[in-house]
């Protein structure tokens, strides 16, 4: 997935420069279910748009865009605790969800990685201030803290044998699925059977408890 950083400039309405205590990292859905991150970003700075409301970064099934720098206050929350101690992000309802899913897991889990934090630091938006969001994740919201806490525990290392660290980062070299950072990247080649024989042999002697 591509992180792009595309701040807004500051105004009133969308990003007052305000310095906020982040403490939290907020989720929700853009209650629209065409646009792409790319739209989400533009409208931010359409001159039609003067609603008092914006976010962090949005996420699609290709891309992420920071739109306000992560330690400012973003109206994002419905609440000022939220707006101030919060950061949001968007997760687009256009394109292939299951993508969009793994997008946003896997910044989530960035975030709280890059922050020492777990997955307690997860919110949503209806926690702030009620309101039915993110509306697609909140029906699974439990598989989505714990499709975060798995991709903590590779990126924290926590108990992971050397090995397989090597095969992830091996396999997200080659493009074959995920970097170490659990980003995804595009499947455009097989995986090469030899590469799969090692990984195979490695998961038996792994059972057997000898590695
Ligand atoms: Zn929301």
């Amino acid at each position: 997935m591509n992180y792009i950083v595309d701040h807004i400039p500051k105004s009133k309405e969308k990003r007052p420069g305000t310095k906020a205590n982040i403490t939290t990292v907020t989720i929700h859905n853009t209650g629209n279910p065409t646009s792409t991150a790319r739209n989400e970003r533009g409208w931010l700075t359409n001159p039609y748009n003067n609603r008092a409301a914006s976010f962090h970064i949005v996420v699609d099934e290709d891309e992420a865009i920071e739109c306000i720098p992560l330690d400012e206050v973003a109206y994002h929350a419905g609440n000022t605790e939220g707006n101030t101690t919060s950061i949001g992000i968007e997760l687009c309802e256009s394109g292939n969800q299951q993508r969009v899913w793994r997008n946003g897991v896997a910044l989530a889990a960035k975030i709280l990685h890059e922050r020492g934090w777990g997955i307690s630091r997860l919110r949503t938006h209806q926690s702030w201030s009620g309101k039915y969001c993110p509306r697609l994740i909140l029906p699974k919201w439990d598989e989505f803290l714990s499709d975060v806490e798995k991709e903590l525990i590779i990126l924290n290392g926590d108990g992971v044998p050397e090995w397989k660290k090597e095969g992830i980062n091996y396999l997200g070299d080659n493009r074959l699925i995920t970097d170490s950072a659990g980003w995804l990247k595009k499947i455009d080649e097989p995986m090469p059977v030899w590469a799969a024989m090692i990984v195979m042999a490695n998961i038996h002697r792994d059972l057997k408890g000898e590695k």
